[in-house]
């Protein structure tokens, strides 16, 4: 059992800098949770804070029940993973794995077993004898991981574990990190500025902007029901289009209007819309959520003009220049258009959100 529990956690820097601020997070057992956010947004901080390598300047840190703030990194039985893997570059693979066991005086059958069941885990058994040196980076990433796996902790940490790694290196290494994790069955915490990291390795996403979380929950959740505008445009890519826009309309049939068009919105929207009336929201769609048609249609379209074309393969991104905005759409890959084209883009409005203009949170 591992449970881990922020409660009203702040970190005040020395110099005044306030990183993190009230934050509370329940962490279950054998949960996979991931804290995501821009850089200097807290998240590393709050890491260190739960690995015991930065103190807590006010709050609880409960690991199964048990207060933790006070308690040395060494006795909390957490196993952290570091961006830069942190390995000892005159020592062999298989001595750094069992560096951390040997200084709590296990005994070297023990070691052994630990070191060799992890290596083949994580598939490096024939890696055992060499340097780091002589490793290529994802190697590495794994040698360092088998650090943490050997000592059996309750709690795993990774601090952006793989941004040193390459594009494909990385899709790779994420597969393998979910794969251990139910593998291991153990609780673990992992840091990433990278929403696709996120969405697809976490049970449970914690979002931070300027030390404070923005919204907690699972991967879907915080993609079809965004707290906020932030949350809104952090996950997902491209990110959700916002414009503002006015509400207008009488009893139940409401409209947005943005000067250069307007869109009906649906009855389940004018139910909380209406409150609106007279007065600007913030409109976000994402890049997913709209066609594209040749076909103008008032209170249904949005027009304009082609500018720029991504062609990925799956799909295409399509740039669409209205008087007043840059619109982001995504097409499937057999639908031709190409730049300077006038056409038009339906938002699917079932899927359109609103957020408040002024505390940015999410009106629905
Ligand atoms: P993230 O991991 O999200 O990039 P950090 O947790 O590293 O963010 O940093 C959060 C904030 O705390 C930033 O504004 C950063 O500059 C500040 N900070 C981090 N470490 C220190 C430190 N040792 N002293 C003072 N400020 C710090």
């Amino acid at each position: 059992m591992a449970n881990v529990s922020l409660r009203h956690i702040y970190k005040i820097y020395d110099g005044g800098v306030n990183a993190v601020k009230d934050c509370n997070i329940e962490i279950e057992d054998k949960e996979f949770v991931v804290l995501v956010g821009p850089s200097g947004c807290g998240k590393s901080t709050t890491l260190r804070m739960v690995a015991g390598l930065e103190d807590i300047s006010s709050g609880d840190l409960m690991i199964d029940g048990v207060r933790m703030n006070d308690v040395p990194p060494k006795d909390r039985d957490i196993a952290m993973v570091f961006q830069n893997y942190a390995l000892y570059p005159h020592m062999t693979v298989y001595e750094n794995m069992a560096f951390g066991l040997k200084i709590r005086k296990y005994d070297k059958a023990e070691i052994d077993k630990r070191v060799r069941e992890a290596a083949r885990i994580l598939d490096i058994e024939e890696l055992l004898e060499r340097k780091p040196k002589a490793l290529s980076g994802g190697q590495r990433q794994r040698v360092a991981v088998g650090r943490a796996i050997v000592r059996q902790p309750k709690v795993f940490l990774f601090d952006e574990p793989l941004s040193n790694l390459d594009a494909k290196l990385r899709v790779q290494m994420r597969a393998e990190i979910s794969g251990l994790h139910h593998r291991l069955q153990a609780t673990m915490i992992y840091v990433t500025h990278d929403q696709v990291e996120a969405l697809t390795m976490a049970d449970k996403i914690v979002v931070m902007k300027l030390g404070i979380v923005q919204q907690i929950g699972t991967p879907m959740e915080l993609y079809n029901e965004p707290d906020n505008k932030f949350v809104a445009g952090f996950i997902g890519s491209p990110p959700m289009n916002f414009m503002t826009v006015k509400v207008e309309g009488n009893g139940s049939d409401i409209c947005i209007n943005e000067g250069s068009f307007y869109l009906k919105v649906t009855e389940r929207q004018a139910e909380f819309l209406k409150q609106y009336i007279g007065q600007n929201v913030t409109f976000g769609i994402r890049p997913e959520d709209v066609s594209f048609t040749n076909l103008k249609e008032a209170g249904k379209t949005i027009d304009g003009k082609i500018s720029v074309v991504e062609p990925l393969g799956s799909e295409t991104n399509v740039f669409l220049t209205t008087p007043s905005h840059q619109i982001t759409g995504r097409i499937e890959p057999t639908v031709s258009v190409s730049v300077g084209d006038e056409i038009s883009l339906i938002p699917n409005m079932e899927k359109a959100k609103f957020f408040n203009l002024e505390d940015e949170k999410a009106i629905r």
